[in-house]
C-alpha cells in the first residue's frame, strides 16, 4: 500500500472529535481536498504532506460515514479516492442545571434576541475561509489546565430539555485571564444573550474557536490575534450557575470537544 492509501486506511474518530488528516506530497500535486458531510474541506501544503482537520459533530450517526479525497494534478487531471470514517459513539450523560428562569422562559424581546443571534452565529460557523491560518498545535485558553467538563452532555435546565452542551467548560474565577487557543481572526467579540460576552476566533478550514461568559473582553472583531494572546477574562455572564470558561470549538459546523483538536 503506498502512502496516500496508507493514511486513508482504518481512519476512525469518536463522537463529537476533531480528526487531522494528512497525506504524503507527490510530485505535480497542486491542490487537495476532503469532501466530508456535504462540504469540501481544502487540505494546505505543509512541506512534504497536506494537511486538514475535518469534524465530526457530536450528535452524528455512529458508523461509516463517507470521506472523498480528491487529488488535482492541473494538466495531469484530477484523481478521486473514496474512504470512510468510521464513527463510534460516545456515551454523554445528562445534567441537570437550574438558572435564572428569563434563561429558560424567554421574554419576547429576548426570543427575538436569541433568534437573531442565532442566526449571526450560524452564519459564522458556515463561513469557511480556505486558509489555514495556524500553523502551531492548539493550546488550552488557561494554561495549566489539562480538561474540560460536561462535553456533550444532555442538559436540562429548570426541568426542560435543551441542546446539548457543545463546549468544554475549564474551571475558571472571574478575571483569570483567557488567551487564544491558536492564531486567528476575531469574527465577533460582543455580548450575547446566552453565552454572555463572547469572543469567536476564526482559525480558517472551517476551525473556530469561542470563548463564552467572559467578564471582559479585550479584542475587536477584524483583528488577528497570535496563538497565545490574551482575549479577554474568565467570568458569569450570560446564562451560567457560575464564573468558569465555556471553550467551544466547531469544524465545519460540527460541535467537536477543544480538547481532540490537534496539539491537545
Ligand atoms: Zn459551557
Amino acid at each position: 500500500m503506498n502512502g496516500f492509501l496508507a493514511a486513508l486506511a482504518a481512519l476512525t474518530a469518536a463522537q463529537g472529535d476533531a480528526l487531522e488528516i494528512a497525506i504524503p506530497h507527490e510530485a505535480g500535486l497542486i491542490a487537495v481536498y476532503a469532501e466530508w458531510e456535504e462540504q469540501r474541506v481544502p487540505l494546505v501544503r505543509d512541506t512534504d504532506r497536506w494537511l486538514t482537520v475535518i469534524g465530526v459533530d457530536l450528535d452524528s450517526a455512529p458508523g461509516a460515514h463517507a470521506l472523498v479525497l480528491e487529488r488535482d494534478f492541473g494538466a495531469a487531471g484530477r484523481r478521486r479516492e473514496p474512504a470512510q470514517v468510521q464513527v463510534t459513539a460516545k456515551q454523554f450523560p445528562t445534567t441537570e442545571l437550574t438558572v435564572e428562569p428569563g434563561y429558560v422562559d424567554l421574554s419576547p424581546a429576548n426570543q427575538e434576541r436569541a433568534a437573531r443571534e442565532a442566526r449571526e452565529t450560524a452564519a459564522i460557523y458556515a463561513t469557511l475561509t480556505p486558509e489555514r491560518y495556524w500553523s502551531e498545535p492548539f493550546s488550552v485558553p488557561i494554561p495549566g489546565t489539562t480538561s474540560g467538563n460536561n462535553f456533550g452532555h444532555r442538559r436540562v435546565f429548570n426541568g426542560q430539555s435543551r441542546d446539548p452542551h457543545s463546549g468544554a467548560d475549564l474551571r475558571a474565577t472571574t478575571g483569570t485571564p483567557i488567551y487564544a487557543a491558536n492564531r486567528g481572526r476575531v469574527v465577533l467579540a460582543k455580548d450575547l444573550f446566552y453565552s454572555g460576552n463572547a469572543v469567536f476566533i476564526d482559525h480558517g478550514l472551517g476551525v473556530y474557536s469561542v470563548y463564552l461568559h467572559l467578564s471582559e473582553i479585550r479584542v475587536v472583531p477584524g483583528e488577528m490575534l497570535e496563538k497565545g494572546t490574551l482575549l479577554g477574562l474568565a467570568g458569569a455572564t450570560g446564562r451560567v450557575t457560575g464564573p468558569h470558561l465555556h471553550w467551544g470549538v466547531r469544524v465545519q459546523n460540527a460541535r467537536v470537544d477543544p480538547f481532540s483538536l490537534p496539539g491537545l
